[in-house]
């Protein structure tokens, strides 16, 4: 990755002020090269401040995500929002913890997106649950983003629901 002159003096203050970015990790680099681009080199309160909020949407997506399960399932899905020298990850109630970090440049749609697939991993991968199950095709549904929605996409029927309405919309189409 070409790491510009700015970036590379913006990186180094934040290092010398605190928040060390992890190098050898290329999604948190990612992260703060997004930081970067959006908002310019901001100090490193900002920066904290900005991966606090991002924190907080990941919160939000979860308890969007979180209506569109029943009560069997959300008793399962003990999942929590943690943070990892600053960058927001989720978790198992356990400690167990799937893949990367969060991003966050994709907008809200791509935060709920992401959200939700990894609760549907985990619930996969820690109860052997699948979630969630289109109610006419009995196969798994899978989250992606469809114009500027974040959506469960069912690969047989073409059904799409946006993620949230679940329960209470009938699919489109
Ligand atoms: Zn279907």
């Amino acid at each position: 990755m070409n790491v510009d002159p700015d970036m590379e003096d913006w990186l180094e203050r934040l290092t010398r002020e605190g928040i060390a970015p992890p190098l050898n990790n290329s999604r948190k680099m990612g992260i703060l090269h997004s930081i970067f681009h959006e908002h310019g080199p901001v100090g490193t309160d900002e920066a904290a401040e900005i991966l606090l909020d991002a924190m907080g949407r990941a919160v939000e997506a979860l308890v969007t995500v979180s209506k569109d399960m029943s009560p069997h399932t959300r008793a399962m899905a003990r999942i929590t929002v943690g943070l990892d020298s600053g960058f927001p990850y989720l978790k198992y109630v356990d400690g167990w913890r799937h893949g990367d970090d969060l991003v966050f440049d994709s907008g809200d749609a791509g935060t709920l997106a992401q959200v939700a697939d990894t609760v549907q991993e985990f619930l996969m991968e820690r109860e052997h649950h699948v979630w969630p199950v289109c109610t006419a095709h009995h196969v798994g549904l899978h989250s992606q983003i469809s114009g500027a929605d974040a959506v469960w996409y069912c690969k047989t029927g073409g059904h799409v629901w946006r993620i949230g309405r679940l329960l209470t919309d009938q699919p489109d189409p």
